[in-house]
């Protein structure tokens, strides 16, 4: 099955609680991770991979303005065209702003003698890496770059291709923070949300935000309190607010300093303290995984 670990807001755990589900579920069979967190990708980190042991290829999610300087005639016409702000005029001829260029074709349709091209740039990378028995896809957007949605669609099709070369029956994505497009295509498509928050207002706030996303594809969700112990008396809150809107807490944890040696570590924290082995478990069972 597949299954999606979100958070609406980041810092709250939400890669510290993938890390480990993979690592409880990879005890019982293979398991694949997709890291779907496109901007700063670090779930790799957690398995202590780094850089260089992912085997990468360069991708593209979109086009990019191109001029033909010998057949631009300077007519200015495509000057003022462009939403993004892209066009600049230089020596004689425009000039593209290649980071603002959305690719929309704007300009090229203005150009009277078809003097503005679109071209297919290279963005982003998607790759795979495994170690310790964790397979594990991921991808990054260039910095600046939009198509960070089409990204992730290419991640999950990579875990997708993995599950079936290895035979893993689960796949657990790491899905991007927030509400946007990215945590949209996380999601699509996935059997149950796990939905991580931790005991402050605008955590909790942000988690109802991306819970309206789950909450229309009507997929199946649990809520899983990190760092409950910061304050108990807010914890209270969330679970009573939860229950009322008939959100189930499927999994607690306390601050807890392992937590934050276990990142340091560059380790899943049920490497470190397996006393948290049993409540991953349990989240796994109400997640239908085990
Ligand atoms: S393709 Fe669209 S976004 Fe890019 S420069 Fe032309 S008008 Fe602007
Ligand atoms: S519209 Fe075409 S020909 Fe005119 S300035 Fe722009 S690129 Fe050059």
């Amino acid at each position: 099955m597949k299954i999606a670990v979100l958070s609406g807001k980041g810092g709250v755990g939400k890669s510290t609680v993938s890390a480990s589900l993979a690592k409880v579920l990879s005890e019982r069979g293979p398991v694949v991770t997709a890291d779907c967190d496109v901007d700063t990708p670090n779930l790799g980190i957690l398995f202590g991979m780094d850089d260089g042991d992912f085997e990468k290829e360069w991708v593209s999610t979109g086009e990019k303005a191109v001029l033909d300087k010998e057949k631009c005639i300077g007519c200015r016409k495509c000057l003022g065209i462009c939403v993004f702000s892209a066009i600049s005029w230089g020596e004689g001829k425009p000039e593209f702003d290649r980071l603002a260029c959305e690719g929309c074709g704007a300009c090229s349709l203005a150009c009277p003698v078809g003097a503005i091209g679109l071209e297919q740039v290279e963005n982003g990378w998607i790759g795979d890496a495994e170690k310790g028995g964790i397979c594990i896809a991921t991808g990054q957007l260039k910095m600046g770059e939009a198509g960070s949605g089409d990204i992730v669609d290419l991640v999950k099709k990579r875990a997708e291709q993995i599950c079936e070369k290895i035979g893993a029956e689960h796949t657990i994505i790491d899905s991007a923070a927030g509400i946007g497009c990215p945590v949209i295509a996380s999601v699509a498509g996935i059997d149950y949300a796990v939905a991580v928050t931790e005991p402050t207002p605008s955590a909790f706030s942000d988690l109802e935000r991306a819970l309206e996303v789950v909450k229309h594809f009507k997929i199946p969700y649990g809520i899983v309190i990190n760092k409950s112990t910061l304050d108990s008396e807010f914890s209270g809150k969330m679970k009573e607010v939860a229950a009322e809107r008939g959100a189930e807490v499927i999994g607690e944890f306390p601050y807890d300093k392992k937590f934050l040696d276990a990142a340091v570590g560059m380790k899943p924290v049920v490497e470190i303290a397996p006393e948290y082995k049993g409540e991953f478990e349990k989240i796994l069972e109400k997640v239908g995984a085990l």
